[in-house]
């Protein structure tokens, strides 16, 4: 049977591998980039730490899976009636069975400014861009920022907050400029950090981020941003490096394609029990409406879920039908402490530390053999090659 999956992310690399199992099975992967990018310690590599544990080739993910091709090309319409893709280079790709797991992208909420003058932290462009910058103002400019800002107190901004400091102060002492302090100011619109978690963890992170010395700023809205920094709830905050880790929405291609998709309040598409559209296909990840959207484990679990109900189908089995399953959190506060949630149960500081790094092996071992997902992780322990004086990012 041929597959098409569009995406080379947690949903779409994991379906492709567990339906390469069956060696009738030929898939094909159209994705935008040759990478896996294991979101989860981006912030480590924003932070000076090896880049091998943010992304992973996607060749080295499917060597010696035959009946996998890879496609880069980035898919920009969809014809269910005559069941094609097309995309942006022109090519059109036929499909009997398609299924879609394309992620999520930056939105500023329309702030003046923000998409010119903020950095992101999503993509390795982003990432040099950032690091660029900051070697940049030390090396070049001999200046260190007096406030570093980050904007979105969910799990990204938290995890960048506490770990910025750090290397900015490392950068600072390698390029011999003046001791002074590092200010890390983290804005965020709600009335506490974190606000999908317990208000337990909330309080203890922030007690946590203020101990390194990070400022936080609660219920404050970043109004606009230009050359010098932002307005914040009527506020000028003075600062070159504005990094923004808000604002999640749904990939625009359901909203390009809306004639095909039934798209929820929020952007996300509409799916059935069995995670397909009323074109029969499939969704998943980050683009589905489903309860625990937006976690990478919830992405895997739909990878799961559709491959098994494929294979149930072939063997002309009875399907199951989607049940979403809370997956467990934990966020990293710097290398030493972090908060854990899953049901009802909390846990700070070591315990958690130890659960975020089994949960990162656990992690790279859905799409790599344990002996490579082993050495991928240890990378989180390398300092990356450029630590010091990043090679400047290519330009888009
Ligand atoms: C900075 C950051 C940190 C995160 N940390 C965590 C965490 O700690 N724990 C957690 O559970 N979740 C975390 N998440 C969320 C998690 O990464 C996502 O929920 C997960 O990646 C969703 O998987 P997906 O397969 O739906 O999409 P993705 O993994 O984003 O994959 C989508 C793929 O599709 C490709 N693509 C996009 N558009 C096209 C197109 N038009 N044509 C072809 N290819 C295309 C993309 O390049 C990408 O390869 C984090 C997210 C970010 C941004």
């Amino acid at each position: 049977m041929k597959f098409t999956i569009v995406g080379g992310g947690f949903g779409g690399v994991k379906t492709a591998l567990e339906l390469s199992k069956h060696k009738h099975n030929h898939i094909t992967l159209i994705t935008d980039k040759p990478d896996f990018q294991y979101y989860p310690a981006l912030y480590g590599t924003a932070t000076g730490r090896s880049h091998l544990q943010s992304w992973v080739p996607l060749g080295q993910i499917f060597a010696g899976k035959f009946n996998i091709d890879v496609v880069i090309d980035k898919v920009k319409k969809v014809d269910p009636a005559k069941k094609t893709v097309t995309a942006e280079s022109g090519n059109v790709y036929e499909y009997d069975n398609l299924i879609m797991a394309l992620g999520s992208v930056t939105t500023y909420f329309g702030i003046e400014g923000l998409d010119h003058y903020a950095y992101g932290i999503k993509s390795e462009s982003e990432i040099n861009k950032l690091k660029h910058h900051l070697y940049q103002a030390m090396a070049e400019d001999r200046e260190v920022e007096k406030e570093y800002v980050i904007i979105g107190g969910g799990p990204t901004g938290v995890e960048l907050a506490a770990s910025l400091g750090e290397y900015v102060r490392k950068l600072r002492k390698h390029h011999k400029l003046p001791h002074k302090r590092v200010g890390i100011t983290l804005i965020e619109a709600s009335p506490r950090l974190l606000p999908r978690m317990h208000p337990d963890t909330s309080k203890r992170v922030k007690a946590q981020l203020r101990k390194m010395g990070v400022d936080v700023l609660l219920e404050k809205k970043v109004e606009s941003a230009d050359a010098d920094g932002l307005m914040v709830s009527g506020q000028p905050l003075k600062s070159h490096t504005i990094i923004w880790t808000s604002g999640v929405a749904n990939n625009p291609f359901f909203a390009e394609n809306a004639g095909h998709f039934e798209l929820a309040k929020n952007g996300k598409v509409v799916v059935n029990q069995y995670m397909r559209t009323k074109d029969g296909i499939y969704v998943i990840g980050d683009n589905a409406f489903t309860p625990f959207s937006g976690l990478a484990q919830t992405a895997l679990h739909d990878a799961m879920f559709v491959t098994r109900n494929i294979t149930r189908r072939q063997f002309g089995k009875t399907l199951k039908k989607y049940r979403a399953v809370m997956p467990p959190v934990v966020v990293p506060i710097g290398d030493k402490w972090a908060a854990f949630e899953w049901k009802f149960i909390r846990l700070y500081g070591w315990p958690a530390v130890m659960l975020r790094k089994a949960a990162d092996v656990v992690g790279y071992h859905e799409i790599l053999p344990l002996g490579q997902a082993l050495g991928v992780w240890n990378a989180q322990t390398i300092v990356e090659e450029d630590y010091f004086t990043p090679t400047p990012p290519a330009q888009d």
